[in-house]
């Protein structure tokens, strides 16, 4: 095989849990991937270590005294990475001419403007950050079309669908026989806890996701199962399926990643172990492939497959996600904007778990969400959406 050429990448969120898994890749391929810029929100000491490792030619800290911090210690190992703060400089480093490919990996809506860039700027873009995705849809999506830029979905059921489409049948999928996608779930860590317990569960309990290790914000998204909701509206624009032709299935083994379902009654998935090295690595070295360290899928060990319908009663965040779908406009993001709040007080402490989808479900009744054509219109949204989402969080509190 001829030797592949060296790509130069830029990586938003290298400190996160997709960050570390996209480096772990990155490192078993030197001869094919290179470091260009690194970026991260606070942790300056971590990011430092991740500059002494691998080199890049520059280091992004979203937060002014953090860059201070990390262009010390920076200083005094010697190590020649030139560092930048703040939003503007996130998206100076994910449009940069040398940058070949830009995986998004920061978490929520502070991805929006950095991975648009990206977009923008025609990079080979792997999308993690689905909140970016979910907030600016047709705006996201029609920027793409317009610079050619390679979309790739990392999130693991999207990658699986990726990986079941053929390519021609990606712009219009319905036109192509295909009938259902099926995004599988693992029901989170309270699939079956009671649901009078539910009133009072943790943070911690929230976080320990059962068959994932991620952040804590997408943690609890799984364990209200807004996770799947965002999902379901990510779907809907990277393949251009309907809301009513995208289901999903509770497979709480999570060795199936999702699933395409064909009119003549063909069924084609994504098989894998839960190890979110595989679609990253999918993804980097599309249209080939490469090792992800990931172990090879042992059958035998394997518990029963097993799929069940979700209870929309126990994951109200679900329902709610299809809803703005369906209603579209702004609504996509008022919806992200008003579960990042809510999340973000839960895992303060200052809201209590079953109040999340009562939180989203006022902000969206205020209706008002109609346009979400430009940039300046999703943000607009958003900012609304949060200070209603805090309102309202004071109003109910724990209770
Ligand atoms: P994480 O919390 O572990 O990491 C988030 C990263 O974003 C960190 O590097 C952090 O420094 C950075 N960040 C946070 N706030 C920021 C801000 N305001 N400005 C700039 N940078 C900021 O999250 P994660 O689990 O790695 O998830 C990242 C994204 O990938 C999310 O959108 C998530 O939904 C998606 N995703 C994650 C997984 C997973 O297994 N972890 C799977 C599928 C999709
Ligand atoms: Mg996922």
């Amino acid at each position: 095989m001829p030797a592949a050429s060296l790509q130069q990448i830029t990586l938003l969120g290298a400190t996160g849990s997709i960050g570390a898994s996209t480096l772990n890749v990155i490192s078993r391929h030197p001869e094919r991937y290179s470091v260009f810029a690194l970026t991260a929100h606070r942790a300056a000491k971590r990011l430092a270590e991740l500059c002494l490792r691998f080199s890049p030619l520059f280091a992004v800290m979203a937060d002014k005294n953090a860059a201070r911090e990390l262009q010390a210690m920076l200083h005094a190992a010697r190590c020649p990475t030139t560092v930048l703060e703040g939003g503007r400089a996130l998206c100076e480093v994910a449009q940069a001419p040398e940058a070949d490919v830009v995986m998004a990996a920061i978490v929520g809506a502070a991805g929006l403007e950095p991975t648009l860039s990206a977009v923008r700027a025609g990079k080979k873009v792997l999308l993690a950050n689905k909140e970016a995705l979910v907030m600016s849809g047709q705006l996201f999506m029609d920027a793409a079309e317009a610079s050619g830029c390679r979309l790739l979905p990392v999130d693991s059921e999207h990658n699986a669908v990726f990986q079941s489409l053929p390519e021609s049948f990606r712009r219009n999928p319905c036109a192509h026989g295909v009938r259902r996608i099926l995004l599988t779930a693992s029901g989170g860590p309270f699939r079956s806890t009671p649901l009078e317990r539910l009133e009072t569960v943790t943070p911690e309990e929230a976080c320990a996701h059962p068959v994932w290790s991620m952040g804590r914000k997408i943690s609890v998204d799984s364990a209200t199962m807004m996770n799947k909701g965002l999902e379901v509206i990510e779907a809907h624009w990277l393949f251009g399926v309907p809301p009513a032709q995208i289901e999903v299935l509770i497979h709480p083994q999570g060795i199936v990643h999702s699933m395409v379902d064909y009119a003549d009654g063909s069924v084609l998935a994504q098989l894998g172990n839960p190890d979110m090295r595989i679609p990253i690595a999918n993804a980097l070295a599309w249209p080939e492939r490469v090792d992800s360290g990931a172990p090879a899928l042992d059958f035998f060990g394997m518990a029963d497959l097993k799929f069940e319908s979700p209870d929309f009663s126990r994951f109200p965040c679900l329902a709610l996600a299809y809803r703005a779908l369906e209603a579209g406009g702004a609504m996509p993001a008022a919806l992200n904007a008003a579960n990042e709040e809510a999340v973000a007080a839960f895992l303060e402490g200052r809201l209590g778990f079953c109040r999340i989808a009562n939180v989203i479900s006022t902000v969206l009744e205020q209706g008002g969400w109609a346009g979400a054509e430009t940039l300046e219109a999703v943000m607009e949204a958003d900012v609304r959406a949060r200070t209603l989402a805090r309102a309202e969080i004071q109003k109910r509190g724990c209770a």
